[in-house]
Parts: structure tokens; sequence; C-alpha cells
């Protein structure tokens, strides 16, 4: 550690109380939190602002990220123009059969993209502060087992350095925070799937006013939205497969033949806007907090995207993080950051179990044969003529209640 601080040229330092890495959907929430409730905070993110609003990624919002939103004064435009989903279908054996959220679970999640959510929050800090610190690449963060972290960065072609009180790892799967944590110090659990999903934003009206989740001999299939113009379809696809692979007319025919009749019949084909090949992955580390350094969202774990938890789990890893940095401030409390981890883990785990069996139920498993297939195909047969079995779904997907 001492090496790195030793090392550097440390041509400015400034101080903060919370050192914020990363200006995803987690680690602007924070922000914004955190200003709401006074405490002073910078965000370092190491893209541009622009490469950040061009990810496509999550869509679905649980109702507690939706109230979150709320909290964090940036739920409006969300509440406004988000399609509230009251169920979803289940496409098999050619027909499609409705899991409805209300009458199972009463509840329903909303359709809004993380790149609103993201410009919802880019345009409150802009406007209200802390802007964050777009091209500053968060190179080591030391002394986090004291009372004084350290994070050293570089912006403008200069290294400097940001002394704070707290360091929230909130930089992705691949970021600088938990690398900075000697691997001995965690527990990695980790699943690879042997496929990836290849998706397509097009500007045509979606197929269905709900989401289509396809389970196929060919693979899996997801029609989804963004908005009455705006379709997001995914195909499951060969994680040796390139985005060149695909051309627009092979990607339709293939979606087309894994769908239910209805839906093929009525789907509207246009040319892709983004294509892009994601690979599927479920990941947690454990603890999440390491002294004064606490991870949050992907930076602590990753599930593959199929249960739609990905950017709900960030934002309720968030909601933790806030209550606990917030009562340190305001109660002199530290019972709240002490449970951080646990806290978080509990839920964390439960959305890794139903991301893994949504995964398991839909996708084709090359490797498990025919035996594999009938016992998914018994299994969506029991889904769709059992409550029970639905509500189970139901439940899980609109997002389970805070302990
Ligand atoms: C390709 C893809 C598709 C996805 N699709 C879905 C989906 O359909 N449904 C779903 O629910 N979830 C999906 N997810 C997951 C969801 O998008 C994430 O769970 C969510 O983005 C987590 O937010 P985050 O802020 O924790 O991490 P991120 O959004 O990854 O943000 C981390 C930020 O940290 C920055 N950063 C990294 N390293 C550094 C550094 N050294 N210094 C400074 N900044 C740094 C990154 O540039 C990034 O902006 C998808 C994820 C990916 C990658």
């Amino acid at each position: 550690m001492a090496a790195l601080r030793e090392a550097l040229p440390l041509t400015t330092i400034s101080r903060t109380e919370v050192a914020i890495v990363g200006a995803g959907p987690s680690g602007l929430l924070l922000s914004r939190l955190l200003h709401r409730a006074g405490i002073d905070n910078v965000v370092l993110e190491r893209r541009s602002a622009e490469y950040v609003l061009g990810r496509v990624r999550a869509g679905v919002l649980e109702k507690g990220t939706v109230a979150l939103l709320d909290e964090a004064g940036v739920g409006e435009r969300c509440r406004r123009e988000g399609f509230l989903h009251e169920g979803i279908g289940i496409a098999f054996d050619g027909a499609r059969h409705r899991i409805d959220f209300q009458a199972l679970a009463e509840s329903a999640v909303t359709i809004y993209g993380q790149t609103e959510v993201t410009r919802d929050l880019m345009a409150a800090l802009s406007a209200d502060g802390p802007a964050p610190r777009y091209e500053a690449e968060v190179i080591g963060i030391e002394d986090f087992d004291g009372d004084s972290p350290l994070v050293h960065y570089r912006e403008a072609g200069e290294t400097r350095t940001l002394r704070c009180a707290f360091v929230a790892g909130c930089d992705g799967s691949h970021g600088k925070s938990r690398e900075s944590v000697p691997g001995r110090a965690y527990t990695a659990y980790e699943r690879a799937y042997p496929f990836g999903w290849l998706g397509v934003l097009s500007e045509t009206p979606p197929v269905s006013d709900e989401l289509i989740y396809a389970n196929h001999e060919r693979g899996f299939a997801l029609c989804s939205m963004r908005s009455h113009h705006l379709s997001r379809y995914y195909v499951q696809c060969s994680l040796d497969d390139h985005v060149e692979d695909w051309p627009d007319e092979r990607f339709w025919d293939e979606l087309r033949r894994r769908i239910d009749p209805e839906a093929a019949e009525a789907l509207v084909t246009g040319p892709a806007i983004e294509k892009s090949i994601a690979p599927l992955r479920s990941f947690v580390a454990e603890p999440m907090r390491f002294g004064r350094l606490l991870l949050a969202g992907d930076a602590a774990h990753i599930v593959p995207p199929t249960g739609a938890k990905g950017l709900n789990l960030a934002a309720a890893d968030i909601r933790f993080l806030a209550e606990a940095l917030i009562e340190h401030y305001r109660e002199k409390s530290d019972a709240a950051l002490d449970a951080y981890s646990e806290r978080c883990l509990k839920r964390v785990w439960k959305a890794e179990r139903f991301s893994w069996w949504m995964t398991s139920l839909l996708h084709l498993f090359p490797e498990t044969g025919a035996f594999g297939r009938k016992i998914q195909v018994a299994e969506l047969d029991y889904l769709i003529g059992s409550r029970a079995a639905a509500t189970a779904l139901a439940e899980n997907y609109v997002g389970l209640n805070f302990d």
C-alpha cells in the first residue's frame, strides 16, 4: 500500500467526506442522496458523460427502486414516462402464458431505461451539485483500514489524490475498488454460463404491451422495450459469436422462430440502432465492506440479466449505504455501517438465486441434453399451472420486501 503512495507524484491533494468511485447508477444515486443529507462527496468517473449515457443496459425497475429515485428527488419523469407493467408473458411450446403480478403479488414493475435513470441523476447533479468529475480515472485506493483513506486518480494528464473519510466503490465489475482489496480479504463466488445474449435496440413499436420471455429448443429470446417506439430484443447466442455474425435479417429471423406465433406475426422489424453481445455471469464478493471502503452494485455482485435484478440490486445497496453513512454523520453511530455487508448480502443472494433460476429455466443448456430439456418443459408446465409456483416468480420479479 505505502509503495503506491510513495511512487506517485502527488501534484494535487483535495479533501471530501465520501469519495465515490464510478458514475453509473450506483455512484450517481449515492452522491445525490448524500448531497441532500448535507454530506460532502465527490464522484470520480473514468469515462466521459456522453460515454456513460450511451451505454444501453437495464430497463425494469422494482417499486423500491422507483421509491428511492423519488427520495433522491429524481423520480418525477420516471413516474410520468415509465410504463407500469402488471405482468409478463412466458412463451414455450408454441403458446404464451401470462404471469399476473398484480393478482399474484399485488405489485408491478416500471419500464424505464437505465439510460434515462442516469440522465435524470446527471441533470439533478449538474443543476444542484456536486457535479461528477468525468474523465477522472481512479488508479489506486489506500489506507482504507485507517480513518483517512486516499484515492489516487488521473485527470487531465495529472495524478491527483482525494483524501476522504469513506470510499464508496461503485465502479462496476472491472473497477479499481475491489481490485484494491487483497484477494485473501474476500471470498468470490462465481458461475459463468456457456452462452451470451445478443441484444438489439430498434426504433420500432414493441411487439407486445408486456415483456415476453421465450424458452425454445433453439435457445432463449426476450422481447422488451424502452418506449412506445423503441424496442429492445435479445436472443441467446454462442460465446464465440461476434456482432458481425449477426446481420439484422439473421437476428429478426431467429427471434421470430423463438417467440410464440402471435408475437412472431405482430413483430415489426427495422434497422438495429445498437447491437451488442453480453456474456452471462453470476458473481458475489463477500464481504462488501473493508474498513472504510464499501462496495456497492456491480463492484460487489453480478447477476445474469434474466431476472432483471442488476440495477435494482445496485439501488438496494445504495439505499443501505446512504442510510448507514447518514446515520454515521447525524447520529455518530456506526451500527448501520457495521451491518451494511450482511444487510446487502441477504438481499443479494436471494436475487442471485432468482436470476440463476430464471436463467436455468429459460435457456438452452446443450450439455444437459434431452433429459434437461424435458425437465425444463415440465417445470414451465408446472409454473403456468400452479398458482403457488407463479406467485413465487411474481414475488421475486417485482422485488422482495425490504427487511
Ligand atoms: C452489457 C450489460 C447489459 C446489462 N443489461 C441488463 C439488463 O438488461 N437488465 C438488468 O437488470 N441489468 C442489466 N445489466 C446490469 C446493470 O446495468 C448493472 O447492474 C448496473 O449498471 C449496475 O450499476 P453500477 O453503478 O453498480 O455499475 P456500472 O453501471 O457498471 O457503473 C460503474 C461505473 O464505474 C466506472 N469506473 C470503472 N472503473 C473506474 C475507475 N477506475 N475510475 C473511475 N470510474 C470507474 C465505469 O466507467 C462506470 O461508469 C447489464 C449490464 C451490462 C454490463
